[in-house]
């Protein structure tokens, strides 16, 4: 019998239905399956006892042994509370009830012995200690907990019913104890060649630890079980969408790919991008649909990679696009594809929400007839007016901004689907690439174009600001460009506006000589558009502007960026902004502003960013502090982050571990029909109905 799913935790000895219900409510508990993983995020230990005497500093949650000396109601009405003054022979102690007080002067008496379990804070102006709302127990109780006990995650509301970490331990240890036969829900083969603790122990130990080693092990084994379900399912699709997703099949290299590698090519390709060219070659040379997810750091060169990739589409008689987040960009690409493609003859064309009616229907045109063969835009390009004769690649720029319905809508473009490939340089982490983006197949550019100095980036504080515009000074001088960024954050708009325009004023006075164009989120696309021309045409030398300019802009002449405030931004954040710099030969510097009082932790970030330039170990990085929910691109990922215990931030080596024993167990029983995996499938399964109801709800 394994039904833990299908046991109602209301039958549990000592819940009932009406605290069923409120488990329900409170922490979405309905079952003895999820009441058993509902996990401790802590432990305190209950073995040692502690002497009021020894209190000192910040203390934590902690028993004590002795009597009471008195107990009195003070105040009245709702205002009521009891206090006890409690000995245990070394000192004395305040203890304090808001609730139940009536009922609790009753419960307890002077004189008898009893163990108190809570966190002493000490008062400065009575200098007294005192602990609020203890655990009480009679010496003599049953219930005195020793050893190891779990804290839970809890509700306020739950806490005043009454049910605090105490009753939740005692619940689910009586359960697992008087269940005796909680089948295995990992595959033997896993187990086995593993070694991981079997789950009914594995349960126990989490619960109810009784050394650090086995809880290790617990865990472990708890934590593989979630991500295991997580890569043996991925895979699995992975698998349909490769056998069953027909695609074009572009079987051959021809003259627009090599008269423009070996014609107009302006410099040799880094050894990163010729191998995900060879990756994206082979993809599309399989009959089967490609979706590509191309990592690389800012200025790793992936606008190259895409083209390459069209260019394979064009040569086999299709047509291709690139779609990019907004118009700027979009613009720019277009730009620096038409130059790197005219001289092999293609007609390339941009479309955007500002291209004129005559020229639109001379795209919409060009691109039925097929005499269009390159099409770079923004999302104008996927409405669905725009129809093309064949489109054979469609390139995604910036994947974070575009949600999967917009990916899917390409496909539809075709009766054969595009070939997608979708561009980030958002470095995500190897761990949650491979969980959130399991649908796609991921490249990585880990590799800068040679010559590249390494931005030199500083922390520097508000008295250092003349030292730091003379050194903005003496690169303007040299004929360099700058931007200077203000965080724009959305509750107090009027304030970062406001320093926004006195920075840009400062800077008007401070370099009158240069021409500086202001840029923020507010201001109407056209003017934006203006400012920023002025900037990418070189006519303005300096560009101050809120983070508007985060993604994709290409001034390979600018050598300065200088960030007002850093310490309101994410890691991320602050290297996709750097990344602004540093695209051209020469030396680029990146100012990070502070002010002087922050937080250490936020201090520790800043200077982070000051020793490395890699945006993964960057990532990495901003994942642990932040969590992996706020990863730009996970959100719209579509994979619930229903984790209970493990931990995509901080569980790599895990989630490496979960793939490939999912990889060993889909290749002897592709379709778990084995009898040995029977209970496993069972499992998965009806986890995965779990997940899928989830998402529907959230
Ligand atoms: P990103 O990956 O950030 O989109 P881009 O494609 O805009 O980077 O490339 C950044 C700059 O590097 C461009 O000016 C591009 O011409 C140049 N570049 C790309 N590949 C190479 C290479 N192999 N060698 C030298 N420069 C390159
Ligand atoms: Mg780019």
């Amino acid at each position: 019998m394994n039904s833990l799913r299908e046991y109602d935790v209301k039958f549990i000895k000592g819940i009932g239905p009406g605290r069923a219900e409120l488990l329900k409510q409170q922490l979405g508990i309905k079952s003895a399956y999820d009441l058993v993983r509902h996990f401790p995020t802590g432990y305190v230990d209950r073995s040692k006892v502690w002497r009021i005497i020894d209190f000192n500093g910040d203390m934590p949650s902690v028993q004590i042994k002795g009597r009471f000396l008195t107990f009195n109601i003070m105040g009245e009405g709702a205002k009521a509370r009891l206090v006890g003054l409690f000995t245990d022979g070394t000192s004395q102690i305040e203890v304090i009830w808001f609730r139940q007080v009536r009922k609790l002067r009753d419960a307890y008496h002077t004189g008898n012995e009893y163990i108190l379990f809570g966190r002493p804070t000490f008062y400065e102006a009575t200098r007294t200690w005192s602990m609020i709302h203890p655990e009480v127990d009679s010496v003599t109780s049953p219930s005195v907990m020793t050893g190891f006990r779990g804290v839970y995650p809890l509700t306020e509301k739950l806490r005043n019913q009454g049910v605090g970490s105490r009753q939740l331990a005692q619940w689910i240890q009586s359960f697992l104890f008087s269940r005796k036969n909680i089948n295995e829900t990992l595959p033997p083969s896993v187990m086995e060649r593993l070694g991981l603790m079997p789950l009914q122990e594995a349960l126990i130990t989490i619960h109810k630890p009784i050394d650090n080693d086995s809880l290790q092990r617990a865990r472990l084994r708890l934590k593989f079980e979630e991500l295991f379900y997580i890569a043996v399912d991925m895979m699995r699709r992975n698998l349909k969408r490769r056998t069953a997703s027909r695609g074009q099949l572009f079987g051959h290299i021809g003259n627009f790919f090599n008269r423009f590698y070996n014609e107009c090519l302006p410099f040799e390709l880094t050894g990163a991008q010729k191998r995900v060219i060879r990756e994206i070659r082979s993809d599309v040379n399989t009959g089967r649909q490609m979706n590509r997810l191309v990592q690389g750091d800012v200025g790793s060169g992936k606008t190259l990679v895409a083209l390459m990739a069209m260019l394979i589409a064009i040569d086999n008689g299709a047509q291709a696009c690139l779609m990019a987040p907004t118009e700027i960009l979009a613009t720019q690409h277009y730009e620096t594809l038409k130059s790197m493609v005219s001289k092999i003859g293609l007609d390339i064309r941009l479309l955007t929400g500002s291209t004129r009616a005559v020229e639109r229907r001379a795209i919409h045109e060009g691109l039925i007839d097929g005499s269009v063969h390159l099409l770079v835009g923004t999302h104008a390009l996927i409405e669905d007016s725009v129809q093309f004769k064949n489109l054979g690649m469609a390139v995604i720029d910036e994947q974070h901004r575009f949600g999967v319905v917009q990916r899917a809508r390409l496909w539809t473009k075709n009766a054969l689907p595009p070939h997608v490939l979708v561009m980030t340089a958002t470095p995500i982490p190897r761990t949650l690439a491979m969980t959130v983006y399991g649908d796609l197949d991921v490249s990585v550019i880990d590799e800068l174009p040679p010559g590249r100095k390494p931005i030199s980036t500083v922390l520097r504080y508000e008295n250092d600001r003349h030292h730091v515009y003379r050194g903005l000074g003496s690169q303007l001088r040299a004929g360099h460009q700058a931007y200077i960024v203000y965080p724009l954050i959305d509750e107090n708009v009027k304030l970062d506006l406001l320093s926004l325009k006195e920075g840009y004023e400062t800077i008007c006075e401070t370099f009158p000589s240069y021409k500086v164009a202001f840029v923020h989120g507010r201001m109407k696309p056209a003017e934006k558009d203006y400012q920023m021309g002025l900037f990418a045409s070189g006519e303005a030398q300096i560009l101050v502007a809120t983070t508007v300019i985060e993604v994709g802009v290409n001034v390979p002449n600018a050598t300065t960026m200088i960030i007002e405030n850093a310490e309101r931004f994410g890691l991320s954040q602050l290297h996709q902004l750097r990344g602004r710099v540093g695209r051209g030969g020469d030396q680029s510097y990146c100012v990070l502003m502070s002010k002087h009082e922050i937080a250490r932790e936020t201090r520790r970030r800043l200077e982070l960013m000051t020793r490395t330039t890699d945006g993964f170990e960057i990532a990495e990085a901003d994942m642990k502090w932040r969590g992996p929910g706020d990863i730009e691109g996970t959100m719209q990922s579509g994979i619930a982050f229903d984790l209970h215990i493990a931990n995509l931030a901080q569980d790599g080596q895990i989630i490496q571990l979960a793939r490939d024993n999912a990889e060993m167990l889909l290749k002897d029983d592709s379709d778990l029909t084995l009898p040995e995996n029977r209970t496993f499938a069972v499992s998965l399964q009806k986890e995965l109905a779990r997940s899928a109801d989830w998402s529907r709800i959230s």
